[in-house]
């Protein structure tokens, strides 16, 4: 059975030649699946009867399934999708009100093999990564259950994309092509693997990089990643330069504001330094209590005055808006707490 939800126009063809159909055929069910979001073959209602039962029999449109599905308050809407196998993933619908852009926060695998301290995903472990497929049947999921057109992306779900960045990138190129969402429209977050950072600077990356950096010294970064035992500030630094010199883009950094720990004004002060020539645009996140980790979020005036300090600096800052916290969906902060069952 070939499941439609990923194939490109080319591939779609290949189908409908099998059937000896035309390729406006093709286009036809191209369209239905990426901009009109059809659930199963009986709804392209503009095939004639008789070609729709053909195209059944060789087949189908998805595999993937809703398992749960929880609507905030504020609008935002979280899945949690089942794949064939059985395994799950997050993944998340955010409206801002003042605006009409649809934001997926996707997940890129399955776990994250990275274990940030603060982090909900970490505490999985990494299972596996997801196809291409699996990541854009996500956006899929969401269009085809709530009739919208999704028109921004951020990998902020579950799992470290450039630890999975063929998939990553071959479904961005989807994204582009297939859902005419455009690059610019697309957020790739990291915990800062270098040689994947080095990949894109080369590969000439037009969708905006989002670093976690979380700590300005290598110190007190390594107590909340790990990682920054083998990708040091010191190295993520360089990196982050050649790839704001090669493509030409701004970088967005996230910072998570920790309470007592990385939100003082001396902190505030050598993250202002530490970002001094990187062209970046920095995103303060204060802590999401989703795990039992000790840590606080720091109090409004803590997060203001750090805003303060850093925009005194030059830089544009933004405090990440809370999204659906009444249901756990904010980005980043996904358990996937259904395991396989
Ligand atoms: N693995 C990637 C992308 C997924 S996490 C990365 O780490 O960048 C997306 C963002 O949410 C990251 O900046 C991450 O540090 C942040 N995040 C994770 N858990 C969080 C929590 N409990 N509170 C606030 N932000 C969190
Ligand atoms: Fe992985 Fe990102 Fe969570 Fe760190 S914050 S464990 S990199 S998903």
């Amino acid at each position: 059975m070939k499941i439609l939800s990923g194939l490109t126009l080319e591939e779609i063809t290949e189908i409908t030649d099998e059937l000896k159909a035309s390729k406006f055929r093709a286009k036809q069910i191209h369209n239905r699946i990426y901009l009109k979001s059809v659930s199963s073959i009986d709804e392209m209602s503009e095939l004639s009867k008789s070609f729709r039962e053909e195209l059944k029999k060789i087949a189908a449109v998805t595999e993937t399934k809703i398992k749960i599905k929880q609507t905030s308050s504020d609008g935002t809407i979280k899945y949690l999708v089942k794949y064939p196998d059985g395994e799950c993933v997050e993944t998340v619908l955010m409206r801002f009100d003042n605006r009409s852009n649809l934001t997926a926060c996707v997940s890129s695998q399955i776990g994250c093999a990275v274990n940030c301290s603060f982090c909900a995903t970490g505490k999985r472990g990494f299972i596996r990564n997801l196809t291409y497929t699996e990541i854009i049947d996500q956006v899929l999921t969401i269009q085809r259950d709530t009739g919208l057109k999704v028109t921004n992306i951020v990998f902020m779900g579950q799992g470290e994309p450039l630890l999975n960045l063929d998939n990553v990138l071959k479904a961005i190129d989807i994204f582009n092509n297939d859902f005419q969402i455009g690059a610019r429209r697309i957020t790739i977050s990291t915990s800062g693997i270098i040689p994947q950072i080095n990949k894109l600077s080369d590969y000439g990356l037009q969708s905006t990089l989002a670093i976690s950096l979380h700590a300005p010294v290598s110190e007190k970064r390594i107590k909340l990643m790990p990682i920054e035992e083998k990708y040091p500030l010191s190295k993520l630094k360089p990196a982050l330069l050649n790839y704001v010199k090669k493509t030409g883009r701004r970088i967005t950094i996230e910072y998570i504001l920790i309470k007592d720990f990385n939100s003082d004004i001396e902190t505030a002060k050598s993250l202002a330094l530490f970002l001094k020539d990187i062209k970046c645009n920095i995103n303060l996140i204060p802590y999401n209590d989703v795990t039992e980790t000790g840590y606080k979020k720091p109090s409004n005036n803590e997060i203001m005055k750090f805003k303060y300090l850093l925009e005194h600096s030059g830089k544009k800052v933004t405090v990440r808006l809370e999204r659906g916290s009444d249901i756990d969906a904010a980005c980043g902060q996904l358990s996937g707490k259904e395991k396989k069952k």
